[in-house]
């Protein structure tokens, strides 16, 4: 498929605001397309040039990208900048600019969804002293070659910000629609296999092929997460209740298979060479072929330390060896997905709690209450706080194993403190002695179609140390600077407190904070992950009932 094509239908869903008028465009394409074509096409229509299972990233920041087309478009860097800071998209800045090149169609081929998906892949993989170099080459190569609108959805696809608002529940029904098989038989195959883009392949073949779909090692599987909710709402739902310790570290998936082990964060980065203790702890625990689910915690006296301490060891690369002998890391295991072969999500929790049992030894795997004495679980709640645990994690017994889904089977329960997370969108430069750094923070939550929609600045809650490190963070990440304000990639999420949320004009979700204040960076938190606004209207529905 050219990617003008592609573009075209870009463009084409850009001016689609009904989810059923997206669904249709898409499922009218797809069974045109090559075989080849097919997960392409759909990934990059999610934004997403790799698969969500794979590790890989293209790893360029906004300057990269203004360099390449300032040097395509024969202007240079601070026509590019201006230009995005002018229409507040670089999508859009990139298309102008490109219009106004001098011809130069005569050298420029046509691209394709493959030869991107080549490009891509090169400059995922570019690494070492030359590396800049040769992203520098492809991306000129990349944006040569492209016209005016091609070039819009080539700096987006680049910049992780497509903005066509298509969701994954669009994506399976649109793919469900195109080859008329059982969405619920897409999201099946989905859960597993981590990547919509194969499972469109897959549907192509029929029903029984996504049914079919297996976890396989190494291709890690979105985490299974938790709502907030009561032990009483759960035991009229359930009966019974398996309840935990919720741990306050970092998440982790655990793979093992023919002796090789590896360690995925709950972004689903690889973190073997992060934490090689725990890994060789695990490693030592089970001689199966495994796919373990747990939280790490940081440990001394026998107490847990605060989650910074995990996260430490997390962002640390280099200078490991000296690092394990200052923190110490316990895994606590409460959940197997896989083993030798078998694929266990489908299982209700007491089986899959059964399989833990007896895979692994029991030093790490999480010890579980089951009882459906209400007394009984608020006494465990009160042990885990006295132990310096977070609260509990109440799980329904029967539950299958959800991938990515935040339902109401496993629930958190934890002292009421109202903390949000939300994805920095902007900056301001701080003034005095932080002039050269950041001081104060735009703030956004997700909108239905993926979008990011500010809700609130945030100035307070940052000692020094914090300020840098979100400079550190945030700096590659400029997109366009007005003033004091600058516009950054969503990338970075952080935790704020606040007292309450308020209904106000000034924000286009129409809502704000009130009293925001900095708790902490939540580098474990991928952006798709944040508080939405529908969840912040729940919020707002709850606080007003109390
Ligand atoms: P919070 O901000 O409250 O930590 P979260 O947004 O990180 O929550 P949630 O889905 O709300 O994520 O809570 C589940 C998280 O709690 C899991 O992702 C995991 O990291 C952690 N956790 C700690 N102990 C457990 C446990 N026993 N079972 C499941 N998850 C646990």
């Amino acid at each position: 498929m050219d990617f003008l094509d592609f573009s075209h239908i870009c463009d084409a869903l850009e001016g689609t605001a009904g989810r059923l008028d997206m669904t249709s465009i898409v499922q009218d394409v797809l069974p045109k397309l090559d075989e080849e074509d097919i997960p392409l096409f759909i990934r990059y229509l999610m934004g997403r040039p790799f698969p969500d299972w794979s590790p890989q990233k293209i790893g360029i920041g906004p300057n990269s990208v203004y360099d390449a087309v300032a040097y395509v478009a024969g202007r240079d860097r601070r026509a590019v900048v201006a230009a995005v800071n002018r229409s507040g998209d670089p999508g859009r800045a990139v298309e102008e600019l490109l219009a106004k090149k001098e011809q130069m169609s005569f050298f420029s081929e046509s691209l394709t969804l493959t030869e991107i998906g080549r490009d891509f892949t090169l400059l995922a993989a570019t690494g070492g002293t030359k590396s800049q170099k040769e992203k520098d080459r492809v991306l000129r190569r990349l944006f040569g070659n492209a016209s005016p609108l091609e070039g819009r959805y080539l700096a987006r696809l680049l910049l992780g910000e497509l903005r066509i608002g298509i969701g994954e529940g669009t994506m399976r029904d649109a793919i469900a629609g195109a080859f008329g098989v059982n969405p619920a038989a897409v999201e099946h195959a989905h859960q597993a296999a981590n990547d919509l883009g194969e499972v469109a392949l897959l549907a192509r073949t029929g029903e029984d092929a996504l049914y079919a779909v297996h976890i396989e090692p190494f291709r890690p599987v979105k985490m299974m997460l938790a709502k907030q909710g009561t032990v009483t709402d759960m035991l009229r739902e359930a009966g019974t209740i398996a309840a935990e310790y919720k741990y306050d570290g970092t998440r982790f998936q655990f793979h093992k298979s023919g002796g090789v082990c590896r360690m995925y964060s709950r972004r689903l980065e690889e973190v073997t060479h992060a934490i090689p203790d725990v890994v060789a702890m695990l490693d030592a625990a089970t001689p199966h072929d495994i796919i373990l689910d747990g939280e790490v915690i940081a440990v001394r006296d026998g107490r847990p330390l605060p989650f910074q301490y995990v996260l430490r060891r997390f962002r640390r690369k280099h200078n490991v060896d000296s690092h394990i002998e200052e923190i110490t890391l316990a895994p606590n295991i409460f959940d197997i997905l896989w083993v030798d072969g078998e694929t266990l999500i489908d299982l209700p929790f007491t089986e899959r709690r059964k399989r833990l049992e007896a895979a692994v030894s029991d030093t790490y795997v999480a010890p579980q209450l089951v009882s459906g004495d209400e007394d009984e679980i608020a006494a465990l709640y009160r042990r885990a706080l006295e132990e310096g645990h977070e609260g509990i994690m109440i799980k329904d017994p029967r539950s299958p194993y959800t991938p990515g889904v935040r339902g109401k089977l496993w629930v958190k329960i934890k002292p009421a403190v109202d903390t949000i997370d939300l994805v920095v969108t902007g900056a301001e430069w701080g003034e005095g002695k932080r002039a050269h750094i950041f001081g104060s923070f735009l703030l956004s939550c997700l909108g239905e179609d993926g979008s990011f929609i500010p809700l609130s600045k945030v100035a307070t809650g940052f000692s020094d140390e914090a300020l840098q490190e979100m400079y550190a963070a945030l700096s590659d990440l400029v997109i366009s600077e007005e003033g004091k304000m600058v516009r950054v990639e969503p990338q970075i999420v952080v935790e704020v407190g606040y007292a309450e949320i308020q209904k106000s004009p000034n924000y286009t979700g129409g809502f704000a904070l009130r009293f925001p204040r900095f708790i902490r960076m939540r580098d474990d938190k991928s952006p798709e992950e944040i508080e939405s606004l529908r969840m912040i209207e729940e919020r707002f529905a709850a606080q007003s009932a109390r």
